[in-house]
């Protein structure tokens, strides 16, 4: 009987309070990623395309990847496409 109870008392603990808390932690955890360093994020890739390509590098017109040179398929008016654009 004591074990029982208690068994019962721990499912009841575990279902609905346990639940409604990492729910709680997991929408606060997502707002402050959205709100904190996403911005970061954001500027850092906008930098990073900004700075010219590596000369081993070209940028895809197709797919606009930076590729490697040997990733190179074709060139066509001043624009390089890859080869996986260019199967
Ligand atoms: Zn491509």
């Amino acid at each position: 009987m004591g074990s029982a109870k208690s068994l019962e008392a721990l499912q009841s603990v575990n279902a609905p309070d346990a639940r409604s808390v990492v729910r709680e932690l997991d929408e606060s955890d997502a707002l402050d990623e959205a709100m904190t360093p996403g911005g970061e994020f954001v500027a850092e890739e906008l930098i990073v395309q900004v700075i010219p390509q590596a000369g081993d590098e070209f940028t895809c017109y197709s797919c606009f990847l930076v590729r490697h040179r040997s990733q190179l398929a074709r060139e066509k008016n001043g624009h390089s496409y890859c080869i996986e654009c260019e199967g």
